[in-house]
């Protein structure tokens, strides 16, 4: 009998790693970091309750470093077989799993100086060389062609419109002579967004995980483009500059294709668009090479030679120093910078330059947690604190909340219509406890399907 093991994204959105084991065949699914709270982040130092020495594959559904980011870490304790994923994804984590390693040596290094460790000297999680052995590891797989994950298992991806290279893994095995399937979800993206295209449906499954972000929540019903270009234009009147931190991978590109999109509309008027993050740049240029994952709207630009994430004058400033002649630029312009949520990277000298200018706009487009120099800004703070000195905050603060990769619980709701009949079993997985429970509720009432709520490290078979 087939058996499934939940190691991450039980009461939480972070950490997704479900170990599935049949016949001496296993894999890993998903093999993300444990991130936000400490208890959490405490888990990713713990040895991973999975024999790696018969370990035969890890399947990746996207890039997220909450699906991916414990991959070095699991190289680093000796695994060295292959790791299959889309082909964007692949190139994604060319990048992602490097800029995490950097990360995680910062952290060893802050943490070194500081004299905080338990350990001395502290060590990081991973480092570079272990990031460059994961990346040495992955396999990219088309898009809906099956392959064998293991001996008498079987996968296929499938587009689940969450960011470039997103995927359901659908997989399968012959039990008894009878042929089971299981879907992972993963992170289930929303009909109807810009460059990607829609969730796909999936007709049929035995076993279901299936995400629950959004498991509680309603995405408002504004239009984010619509409110995205009153701010721009409101701005273009002061004569101010547009700040706009913005996670470097799926948000970057859906505001960029959005402001091609005002622009090409003449909604708003030619202004320079910096990009000025290096991870972001790299991203975007992925979204640029990677056409097969666009939609009916974005393939008909291109199919007419137009751009569809650049506008007229949008300039990848990836040194320091075209980062740094973005002070000079005088008069309206559009900055978008990372990180998402004001923790670090080049937005901050951005907001040392602006913030304390009437004149400019710092819009939020993303999720700002507790804590962060974000959701202090939003909550309409005075200042804020930047390499040990505190900046006035004049400049206004917009939030545009409607920018979302994760399907809310009617989208989610609509995807399961698809299914032609219920699933054995369908696990809600990767979500906060109430988000869950609200999802199983629905499920429950609306459908009639078994569901359950996994804990951490329960172990379930799939009969
Ligand atoms: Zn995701």
């Amino acid at each position: 009998m087939a058996t499934l093991t939940f190691l991450g994204a039980t009461g939480t959105v972070t950490g997704s790693k479900y170990l599935f084991e049949q016949e001496g065949s296993s894999f890993l699914l998903d093999c993300g970091l444990f991130q936000g709270l400490k208890e959490l982040r405490l888990r990713n130092w713990n040895p991973l309750r999975v024999n790696l020495a018969t370990l035969d594959a890890v399947v990746l559904t996207h890039a997220h470093i909450d699906h991916t980011g414990y991959l070095p870490r699991l190289v680093r304790q000796g695994y060295h077989k292959p790791v299959y994923c889309t082909e964007p994804t692949r190139d994604l984590l060319e990048i992602m799993l490097l800029d995490s390693a950097h990360l995680q040596e910062e952290d060893a290094k802050y943490a070194n100086k500081k004299g905080f460790s338990k350990h001395k000297p502290a060590l990081p999680l991973y480092d570079t060389a272990d990031a460059k052995k994961a990346i040495s590891l992955l396999k990219g797989i088309p898009y809906e062609t099956e392959f064998e994950v293991a001996p008498g298992i079987r996968a296929r991806f499938r587009d689940a419109g969450h960011i470039l290279g997103s995927a359901f893994a659908i997989v399968s095995w012959t039990e008894k002579d009878r042929a089971k399937r299981i879907v992972f979800s993963g992170d289930l993206g929303r009909p109807g967004r810009p460059v990607l295209r829609d969730p796909r449906k999936i007709k049929a499954a035995d076993y279901l995980l299936l995400e629950s972000t959004y498991g509680d929540r309603l995405h408002g019903e504004s239009d984010p483009q619509e409110e995205l270009k009153k701010i721009i234009l409101r701005a273009v009147e002061k004569k101010g500059a547009v700040l706009i931190p913005a996670f470097a991978v799926g948000r970057t590109q859906e505001l960029l294709y959005t402001l091609r999109a005002l622009e090409s509309a003449s909604r708003i008027p030619e202004i320079p668009v910096y990009v000025d993050s290096p991870m972001a740049i790299r991203a975007t240029r992925l979204y640029l090479k990677h056409t097969q994952i666009y939609d009916k709207e974005a393939n008909a630009l291109l199919k007419g030679g137009e751009e569809v994430l650049l506008t007229k004058h949008t300039e990848f400033t990836e040194s320091v120093e075209a980062s740094k002649r973005i002070n000079g630029q005088r008069g309206p312009c559009i900055i978008i910078s990372a990180s998402g949520m004001l923790t670090g990277g080049r937005i901050l000298h951005h907001l040392i330059q602006r913030l304390p200018d009437s004149r400019n706009t710092v819009v939020f487009v993303g999720y700002q947690a507790e804590g962060t120099r974000g959701r202090a800004l939003q909550n309409g703070r005075d200042n804020i604190k930047i390499h040990g000195r505190y900046i006035k905050a004049q400049a206004s603060v917009e939030t545009i909340s409607d920018f979302s990769a994760h399907a809310d619980y009617r989208e989610i709701m609509e995807w399961l219509k698809y299914f032609g009949e219920a699933p054995r079993k369908t696990f809600i997985v990767h979500g906060e406890p109430d988000a869950s429970s609200h999802l199983q509720n629905l499920i429950r009432n609306a459908r009639g399907w078994e569901t359950h709520i996994p804990v951490y490290e329960e172990k379930i078979v799939l009969d």
